[in-house]
This record gives structure tokens, sequence and C-alpha cells, in this order.
């Protein structure tokens, strides 16, 4: 079987075998250093949620609300009174919603599993929110430009996600081990993604990104 060899993030021909262990092999692109996994190692929809059912984050568990307030404590003293959010990909719990709720802001959620409705589609938000969501998208490109799209001009899009440091790093890392990850940023990936935005990278940190929209 032929591997593409266009990133599934800046589209250009431009992969090159970064790494291969015992399940799948690993790209990485010339151009905006994502790592990737080839289309043929995803698994199903069906073997995806069966993985996530797993998860069992529940919404009041203190060790999922406080590894989730690392991206609510930079965000919230961002935000302007009466701000609205939205959170994409907030898995069976949304407790990162009851956050920024219990904060006196108003959000909507989705998730293409738990809740698939897709009213959010039709609004404009002043903060979006993704917590280990990236890493598990076929096409990340084009995800991402659509949240781009719901905010409002000085809006943040704020990411969360295991980040590569390095190669060595990357071979010894348990988070290549879970399958459902199918694409891997660095923070070389998001300097990419805020020249493409035209976006302004207010924080970066181990795991963290906050993107903010210019004005209009
Ligand atoms: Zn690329």
């Amino acid at each position: 079987m032929t591997i593409s060899t266009n990133c599934i993030l800046c589209k250009h021909n431009s992969l090159h075998l970064f790494h291969q262990d015992k399940n799948r092999k690993y790209y990485r692109c010339d151009h905006c250093k994502l790592v990737q996994v080839p289309k043929i190692y995803h698994l199903s929809l069906e073997e995806e949620k069966k993985r996530y059912d797993l998860h069992e984050n529940n919404i009041d568990d203190p060790l999922y609300r406080n590894f989730l307030s690392k991206l609510s404590s930079q965000l919230l003293p961002l935000l302007p009174q009466s701000a609205v959010g939205f959170d994409f990909g907030c898995g069976p719990s949304p407790a990162l919603a009851d956050i920024f709720n219990r904060a006196g802001f108003e959000m909507d959620i989705f998730d293409a599993f738990y809740y698939p409705d897709k009213l959010y589609l039709t609004k404009k938000y002043s903060f979006i929110t993704s917590t280990e969501v990236v890493e598990h998208l076929a096409n990340p490109g084009k995800e991402i430009e659509k949240l781009w799209d719901l905010l409002l001009p000085q809006g943040y899009l704020a990411i969360m996600t295991g980040m590569v440091i390095n190669k060595a790093r990357f071979e010894n890392w348990s988070y290549i081990r879970d399958l459902t990850h199918i694409c891997f940023f660095s923070l070389e990936t998001f300097n990419w993604l805020t020249h493409h935005l035209e976006a302004e990278l207010v924080l970066s940190t181990q795991n963290i990104v906050i993107l903010q929209k210019p004005d209009q």
C-alpha cells in the first residue's frame, strides 16, 4: 500500500520517516514538523470509541479537574466578562466546561462520540478550548481552521496536547503507545500554525498553547 506523502496539517509534500516501533510508523513533516501516523494504522471509529469508553474520567474527579485546570488557570485571567466559550472534544465527562461555568462563563460543548450536536457551527465564541483532542485528529489542519473561523476577533484558542521534544524522548514516550494518538505536535508546529493563522502566540508551555485572533 502506498503512503500519502502529503502532511495532514500543512498539506506540503514533505514527509519523512521519523520513527518506527512494533505497532506503527511515524512520519515527520519537514515544513510544519508535525509527526503523524499514516492512515493504514488508524483505528476504526468503533475501536476508537471502545478505547475512549475505558477512559472513565469523572466530571468530579479531582485529579482530572486538576489536570484540566492547568489550561483553565492560564486562560481565565485573559477572558473579558461575559465571554462565551466552546469546548471542542469534551469527551464523556465535560469537566472543563464545568470549571468555566463555575467561574461564571457560559460554555457550549461538542464531542464527536458523546455530544454530537453541531449547533456550535452556527455560533461565534470569545474562547475555544480543546484538551487532549488534536492528537486524535486525522485532519487537524481542517479541524483547527474550522475552530479558528468560529472565534470572534481577539478571541482565544487554547489547546492542550502532549508535545514532541526530540527524537530520543519521542522513542520512549508512553504517549505514542496510545493507538488513538495519530499526530504529535511540537512547539515548532505551533509556531508554524501561529504564522499560518496570522495569530498571536499568547502563551506556550510544555503541553499548552494559547493563540489569539487579531482584531479585524
Ligand atoms: Zn506539515
